[in-house]
């Protein structure tokens, strides 16, 4: 089976990739992660992303595309495979198509995980870090012993500027307007599949599972 997942960060989608992972026996292809392998292993497109990871910018379509491509030529994902942060884009999801076409397969299912705005705030605004030793927190899902107090070294836990609630409502902005064509291109395609994300990760999990059973 071949999926990929939509759906903005803290929605829980790398949580239910793992899970379908382990069930299904196929592997999460996670951007960041093949991105880093390319270049540890020293690929053709691997040495032209290296200066942009280096200099810590955006890795361009083309250098990613041609990373995901050297992915999907391999062994392990013949059975399928979970895509995890790619395509982010109409233009990779073009892209794709075209990769996708090249090696005899397609897509199967494409599942967002859709969350509401003030619940991503929510769960994405309590979390907090050890000023002193990092150690990360979330006061909803991973509270401290004591309140806004690290456990491991009694340090004052913050929160990053990154995870207010105005930065996130931007962010999460940012996200749809992105995703939108992709949400489209997909539903043109009858391929794609809304997950209410709002529950427990189990109640998600049986979602997904409900949508990927009947593939
Ligand atoms: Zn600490």
């Amino acid at each position: 089976m071949r999926i990929i997942l939509l759906g903005p960060p803290g929605a829980g989608k790398g949580t239910q990739a793992k899970k379908i992972e382990e069930e299904f026996g196929i592997p999460q292809l996670a951007t960041g992660d093949i991105i880093r392998l390319a270049i540890k292993e020293g690929t053709e497109w691997g040495k032209r992303a290296e200066p942009f990871v280096r200099e810590g910018q955006l890795v361009p379509d083309e250098v990613v595309i041609g990373i995901v491509k050297e992915r999907l030529s391999r062994d392990d994902v013949r059975n399928g495979f979970i895509l995890d942060g790619f395509p982010r884009t109409l233009k990779q999801a073009e892209a794709l198509e075209a990769m996708l076409q090249d090696l005899g397969i397609a897509i199967d299912v494409v599942l967002y995980f859709d969350i509401p705005a003030e619940e991503l705030v929510r769960r994405l605004s309590a979390r907090r870090v050890c000023e002193s030793c990092q150690t990360p927190y979330n006061l909803i899902s991973s509270p401290p012993k004591n309140d806004e107090i690290c456990d491991r070294c009694g340090g004052k836990l913050v929160q990053r500027p990154d995870d207010t609630p105005e930065v996130i409502r931007k962010r999460l902005a940012v996200y749809e307007e992105q995703t939108k064509p992709l949400v489209e291109f997909y539903s043109r395609k009858s391929l794609l599949h809304v997950v209410p994300s709002s529950g427990t990760i189990e109640e998600i999990y049986a979602q997904v599972k409900a949508i990927l059973g009947k593939k």
